[in-house]
Parts: structure tokens; C-alpha cells; sequence
């Protein structure tokens, strides 16, 4: 049986939970569907230890007749139709109007020693310690760039982790003029102002990076480097961001248009193109959130109603967020001018680093291949479980090659579950596959 729904919201992050909200209030039948087992994203992950704050519970608690499919990953689609996964099988989804709100994931830059264990990604670890991974006690040092680390350090603290300090790339120049144009958004400048007490006492290095982790089973000591000079800080778990990169695969395989930026400043990491009422370049395909472009938590709920609204096709009320929205965005572009990430972290890996984790595939192994896919046939780099996603995406970074265009399945998905595509689905999934 094929379920229909007239808005249906892939990812039910803030994004997707005000899309839903947004959309349902003008009657529409909508379907808000997510990989994870329950509602919020990755900013509004369940917490067993901890209750989830007020703005996620008035969100979740504000969905009035809206279907929530939890633990239905996408792993295909073609036109008003989704393949998902579920634990039980797969299924069809149709609808009318999509709404993509697949949100982002960690940048991480490969570096000798990454894929020790204790080596993970801020948010990864984050993610880990609200599923009670015990934290408690251990020697962390958080590291990367951005507003995020001092979220993920947060958490962890909260948890019991013994923070040994944050280790930040950008210059204190630069962190300092973020932090004064803060005055702009009151409500972020009483955020940072709260995150930092929550992390008072913890050392915050600027200029920093971490260029070497040591360890033999398990991670035992990093190298850290700055304008003095390097340091060998002895640590339990060093958990890494070098920002957030927009989950645009589902959307590449719908066909919608991508920005790669200008010439001049091209990106490495593409986002969803969307119009001012967050319409994709697909007919019926909206896009909000995180997979539009790295915007944060309040970009984010506001894209989403717009969306929402839009989609149902109440455009006068989507129109009236639009001030809104621009707000939101010219944070964004705030935050990617003042962490612009250092060229050094270009140079950390060494020939003999590994790249692709899954598949144990090191740099050198990729020398002289010029395009993602070639590389892949040759050396299994990026047919693991993470489908290029974390390696193809350090190595578009680093200017090896741009990420090979999206194919279904998007994820490893069980033989049962791809008999079910359709037949003009099964052999787009064949053709892949060769
Ligand atoms: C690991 C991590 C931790 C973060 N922690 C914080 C934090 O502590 N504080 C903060 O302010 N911001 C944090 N952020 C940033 C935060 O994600 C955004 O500001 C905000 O949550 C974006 O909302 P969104 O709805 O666009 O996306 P998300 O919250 O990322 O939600 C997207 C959802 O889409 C689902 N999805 C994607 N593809 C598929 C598919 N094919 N099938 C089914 N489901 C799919 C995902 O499972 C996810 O739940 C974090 C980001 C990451 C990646």
C-alpha cells in the first residue's frame, strides 16, 4: 500500500517541524517522516538524561494532525514518489508537494591519527553522550570552528566530561568580530553569553589546530599548534567540527538546481537553490532549513513555516515571514565569513593518512585520479557505509575532486527493500550499481 499525503516534509528537525505545523494549519494532509526514532533534528536530539528545552517541546507539542513516520529513511524517489526504508520493510511514499528539510551534517578533515577511537565529530559526540554514551569523568578536548563546539562542549559538560579546553581555528581577531556583531541578534548575544558561563574555566584557544592524535588502540594524546608552537595535551576523546555542510543527496536526486557559488568564490559544498518561497528548481519540491544553505537553528524554524505555508498553498502568510528570513540569512553569511576555515587544515593529512574510513583507503592511493566516481571504481573510496559522505566530502574540500552526483540508494539499504522499487526506480538502482 501507498501512502498519500498532499505535503510531505522529509526531516523533522526544526525545519521540518514548522514546516508540518505551517502546513497542516490550512488543512493540508501532511506526512513529516525522519530517519531517527523520534522528532527534533539534530539540534532537538532526544536526551535520555536530560529534558528537552522549552522551544522543542512547544514545537513538537504544537503538531496538530500531522502523520509522523519515524525511522523511514529515504533511500530513493522519483517524481510525487519516495522509496523508504523502515525496520519492518520498505514502502512507497506519494504526495503532492515535498518539502526537503534533510538539514546538514560535520564537516571532518582527515588528519594523522582521525580514525583512532576516541576521535569523533563535535556534534557525533554530542549525539553520542544524550544516547548515555558515558562521558562522565573522561579528559575531552573539542575542537574545529565555530559557534557549534561551544554547544557540543556544553552538552558534554552537562554530562560529566572534564574539559580539557576548546581548540578554535580562527584567529581571536575574527572570533572577537563575530562576538561584536552579535549586538545585531540580542537573542544569539544572550545565547553565547549563556554557553559561555555554562563553560566557564575552560581554556578557549584561538588560532589553534589540532594537527596529530596519538594513540595505539584507543585515542591517548593530541598535538595542538598555534602561533607558539606546538603542544602534546594527553585527552580521552577529542571530538572535531570544522562546520556544517547542507545534506543535499536526496535533493540532487530529485533533479533540483544546486549552488556552487560564483567563480570567484566557489564552494566546495553545494546548497539547495531555492526562490523566495523556498521553491526548489523541481515543480512541487520545496526546500528549508539547513539543506538551503548553513543558516542555524532560527534560519531554520522560520524556513520551514515558510515552506509550510507555502506549500499549502497559503502564500500571503508565507510572504509575511520573508523579513524574517533575511534576518536569519545575513547571520549565516556572518558566520561563514568570520570561520573561514585556515588553508593549514588543507595540509594535515599525510600520504599515508587514511581517507575513506570505511573502505581503509589513504590519500596516496587517490593520487592521480581526477573525478570522485573514477576514484571509486578503482579503490572502493566512498562505497562504505557513509556512501562518500564524510570522505568525499573532506576531499572536495581539500580540491582533490567535487563529490560524484547523488544515485540511489542514498544509503545501504537491504536487498528485500530495493525489489520494492518500481520498475523505471529498479533500474535506475541497477545502473548505479555497475
Ligand atoms: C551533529 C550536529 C549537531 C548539532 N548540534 C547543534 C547544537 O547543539 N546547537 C545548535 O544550535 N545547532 C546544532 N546543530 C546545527 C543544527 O542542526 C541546525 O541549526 C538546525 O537543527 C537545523 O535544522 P534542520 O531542520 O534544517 O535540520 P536537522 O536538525 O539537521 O534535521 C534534518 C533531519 O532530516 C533527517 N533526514 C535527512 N535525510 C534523510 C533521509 N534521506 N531520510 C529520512 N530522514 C532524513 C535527519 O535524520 C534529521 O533528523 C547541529 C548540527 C549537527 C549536524
Amino acid at each position: 500500500m501507498t501512502l498519500r499525503f498532499d505535503v510531505l516534509i522529509v526531516g523533522a528537525g526544526p525545519a521540518g517541524l514548522a514546516a508540518a505545523q505551517a502546513a497542516a494549519s490550512h488543512g493540508a494532509r501532511v506526512g513529516l517522516l525522519d530517519a531517527q526514532a523520534r522528532l527534533g533534528g539534530q539540534v532537538w536530539r532526544h536526551d535520555v538524561r536530560h529534558p528537552a528545552p522549552g522551544a522543542a517541546r512547544d514545537a513538537i507539542n504544537a503538531l496538530k494532525q500531522v502523520t509522523f513516520l519515524g525511522q523511514h529513511q529515504v533511500i530513493a524517489a522519483e517524481p510525487q514518489r519516495l522509496l523508504v526504508e523502515t525496520p519492518q520493510g520498505a514502502e512507497h511514499l506519494s504526495y503532492a508537494t515535498l518539502i526537503l528539510a534533510t538539514g546538514a551534517r560535520e564537516l571532518l578533515l582527515p588528519f594523522p591519527g582521525w580514525t583512532l577511537p576516541g576521535v569523533t565529530g563535535a556534534g557525533g559526540l554530542q549525539a553520542l553522550v544524550k544516547q548515555a554514551w558515558p562521558i562522565a569523568g573522561k579528559r575531552v578536548v573539542v575542537a574545529g570552528t565555530g559557534p557549534l563546539l561551544l554547544a557540543a562542549a556544553a552538552t558534554l559538560r552537562k554530562h560529566g566530561a572534564h574539559l580539557l579546553g576548546i581548540v578554535e581555528q580562527a584567529p581571536q581577531s575574527a572570533v572577537h568580530a563575530f562576538a561584536r556583531q552579535l549586538l545585531h541578534w540580542p537573542a544569539r548575544a544572550v545565547q553565547a553569553v549563556g554557553l559561555r558561563a555554562r563553560l566557564a574555566g575552560v581554556p578557549y584557544r584561538f588560532g589553534s589546530i589540532v594537527r596529530h592524535a596519538y594513540g595505539e588502540q584507543q585515542l591517548g594524546a593530541i598535538e595542538i599548534e598555534d602561533a607558539h608552537g606546538k603542544q602534546r595535551l594527553d585527552c580521552d576523546h577529542l571530538a572535531l567540527g570544522y562546520g556544517l555542510l547542507p545534506n543535499t543527496e536526496l535533493a540532487q536526486l530529485l533533479g533540483c538546481a544546486l549552488d556552487y557559488g560564483t567563480p570567484e568564490q566557489a564552494s566546495a559544498h553545494p546548497h539547495v537553490i531555492v526562490d523566495r518561497l523556498l521553491r526548489t528548481s523541481v515543480a512541487d519540491v520545496y526546500a528549508a532549513g539547513e539543506a538551503c544553505g548553513i543558516g542555524g537553528l532560527a534560519a531554520a524554524r522560520i524556513e520551514g513555516a515558510i515552506a509550510g505555508h507555502a506549500a499549502a498553498g497559503a502564500e500571503a502568510a508565507a510572504s509575511a515571514l520573508l523579513p524574517r528570513r533575511a534576518k536569519e540569512r545575513r547571520f549565516a553569511s556572518l558566520l561563514a565569513k568570520h570561520f573561514a576555515l585556515d588553508p593549514r587544515l588543507h595540509q594535515l593529512a599525510t600520504p599515508q593518512t587514511i581517507i575513506c574510513r570505511c573502505e581503509d583507503v589513504t590519500l596516496s592511493a587517490l593520487d592521480g585520479f581526477t573525478d570522485a566516481r573514477a576514484a571509486k571504481l578503482a579503490t572502493r573510496c566512498g562505497m562504505g557505509a557513509c556512501q562518500g559522505r564524510i570522505c568525499g566530502s573532506a576531499l572536495a574540500e581539500l580540491g582533490r575532486f567535487p563529490r560524484s552526483g547523488s544515485r540511489p540508494p542514498l544509503f545501504p539499504a537491504r536487498l528485500s527493500s530495493l525489489v520494492q522499487a518500481t520498475p523505471s526506480l529498479s533500474d535506475e538502482i541497477s545502473r548505479s550499481s555497475t
